[in-house]
């Protein structure tokens, strides 16, 4: 398995890679499909327990050998810096291995990737600045400090739509503190995880460090997040999944970090700079078709501006160019799935029925094959008790809703069981800083809409999971503090009380 492309795997079955070794599993074979076509592209193994079983020893024994365990910090960091040196070479294959998998636009995923380095190198940077501190003791004679120490094994789970910028996010903060991961990337989207994967070899990282296992969530998921040997769960995904993820780690007394979806409220001031916010909107919700976690998918819209604005809207997703996401003259690709082009157009009847007014797209566009495509969608006259506002759909449509006033509109947009993002478009600097502390989202961006960065945490709660990547706190997220205590007076205590700090 060397430099592996998008047409050396056509009609292969994609191997798993386990303490340094890729392996043909004995597990059943999955197809994998090409969105664009809406062909078979390769084979994923659906792995057996044993498989499961012996990822986790893997990545167990190499959290106890010594040429990963003792190696110092900075040495972890230098690591990371040759991968993230390796992988600068790989990103075009990488991001055309992934577009085949996800249907997303090339330049999309180019750009991803291209974080990849980016985030190694913070991360590695941050490697040798992990450190504990020092407790003030009410006695003289006694030493109290906290060192910082790896978890152990962790399990990163990802979804299909970024599979390496999300294994990434947990990746990188898992190696700087000195953990060893087993990854199960999606079902849909298994080739990328399990090509990086030479590329950490390659680098040095000794064996069983980083692992592969593919495979179904309810079955390989499932059991890598109940192994008694996962240490710490990492997962991104739907928030069904998540609740069962939360149960069955909460069963083990695991801890989990929870990236799940959003219905983010994108907003549009009647003091906006109107072109630039429709700019944002339209990128916001049909930038990779929808299938963003952060999507903004309930735009909430000034009622004095409402029509002007749904206006340029509509004339900006009919100007969208639709077609094969290698293309640069393309702006939206296909669906990743086809079970989302099913499930876009059930939520599009569902708009319909509950009232709502289709006021551009909502169904397949003509002339473009079997590729899995759907039109860009707007409804207006949208409520926020519609499904369409309620539930996320994870594909290109978007729902208008009217806002009066700003508690109007916080009454609005804080009324979703989601928080993830969201977003304001506004020239008024008091309203800006007024929307940042009152809405109700884990990240807030003004101005701009999908800018992430991996010095910036990020993470949403309620519905939309709980624990943070990226930033110092991912750091906090894959280590934990251990408390030393020393005396060296020398002195002899009553062996019965306890020597409190008093
Ligand atoms: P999903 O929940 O169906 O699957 C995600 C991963 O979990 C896959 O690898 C799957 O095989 C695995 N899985 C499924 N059931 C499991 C189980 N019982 N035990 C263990 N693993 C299991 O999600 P998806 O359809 O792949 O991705 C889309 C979802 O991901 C959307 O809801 C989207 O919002 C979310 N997402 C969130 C973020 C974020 O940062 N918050 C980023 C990207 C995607």
């Amino acid at each position: 398995m060397k430099n592996h492309s998008v047409d050396s795997l056509r009609n292969t079955v994609l191997p798993i890679y386990i303490n340094g070794r890729y392996l043909v599993s004995e597990g059943r074979s999955i197809a994998s499909f090409d969105p664009t076509t809406g062909q078979q592209w390769y084979e994923l193994a659906d792995c057996n327990d044993a498989e499961v079983d012996a990822a986790v020893q893997a990545a167990q024994q190499a959290s106890r050998n010594p040429e990963w365990r003792d190696i110092s910090q900075s040495q972890r960091g230098l690591l990371m810096y040759r991968l993230a040196d390796l992988l600068e070479k790989h990103i075009e294959r990488l991001a055309e291995i992934e577009v085949s998998d996800n249907g997303k636009l090339l330049r999309e995923m180019r750009a991803l990737s291209q974080a990849l380095p980016v985030a190694l190198r913070y991360f590695g940077g941050m490697a040798d600045k992990i450190e504990g501190t020092t407790i003030p003791v009410n006695k003289a004679d006694m030493l109290n400090f906290t060192i910082r120490e790896p978890l152990g094994v962790v399990a990163i789970i990802i979804p299909w739509n970024s599979p390496l910028y999300m294994m990434m996010r947990a990746l990188a903060p898992c190696l700087a503190c000195g953990n060893t991961v087993v990854v199960k990337p999606s079902e849909h989207a298994s080739a990328s995880a399990v090509v990086f994967a030479e590329l950490m070899k390659e680098a040095g990282f000794p064996d069983g460090v980083f692992n592969v296992i593919t495979g179904l969530g309810h079955s390989v998921g499932n059991t890598l997040i109940t192994h008694p040997g996962v240490n710490k769960i990492d997962f991104t995904g739907g928030p069904e999944t998540g609740r069962e993820i939360a149960k069955a780690a909460s069963g083990q007394l695991t801890p989990a970090t929870l990236e799940l979806g959003g219905k983010s409220p994108h907003v549009v001031c009647d003091d906006a700079d109107i072109d630039a916010a429709v700019n944002g909107v339209v990128s916001g919700i049909f930038a990779a078709a929808g299938q963003t976690c952060v999507a903004g998918s309930r735009c909430f819209v000034q009622e004095n501006i409402h029509d002007e604005v749904v206006e340029k809207i509509v004339e900006r997703s009919r100007a969208i160019t639709i077609g094969d996401p290698r293309s640069d003259d393309m702006q939206l690709g296909p669906l990743s799935l086809w079970s989302q082009v099913e499930k876009v157009a059930e939520f599009v009847d569902s708009a319909i029925t509950q009232g709502a007014t289709l006021a551009f797209g909502g169904k397949r566009p003509d002339g473009l094959g079997q590729g899995w495509y759907v039109e860009p969608t707007v409804f207006t006259n949208v409520t926020n008790d519609m499904r369409i506002a309620r539930q996320e759909i994870f594909g290109p449509v978007l729902a208008v809703m009217k806002f009066r006033n700003d508690d109007d509109l916080f009454e609005q947009a804080n009324d979703s069981d989601f928080a993830l993002a969201s977003g304001i478009w506004t020239t008024d600097i008091n309203r800006a800083l007024r929307f940042m502390r009152r809405i109700d989202a884990g990240m807030v961006w003004i101005n701009t809409y999908r800018s992430p960065s991996v010095m910036s945490p990020s993470g949403g709660h309620k519905d939309s999971g709980y624990g943070k990547h990226n930033g110092f706190a991912a750091i906090e997220e894959f280590s934990r503090l251990k408390t030393v205590v020393i005396d060296y007076s020398g002195g002899q205590h009553d062996p019965f009380v306890m020597r409190v700090n008093k």
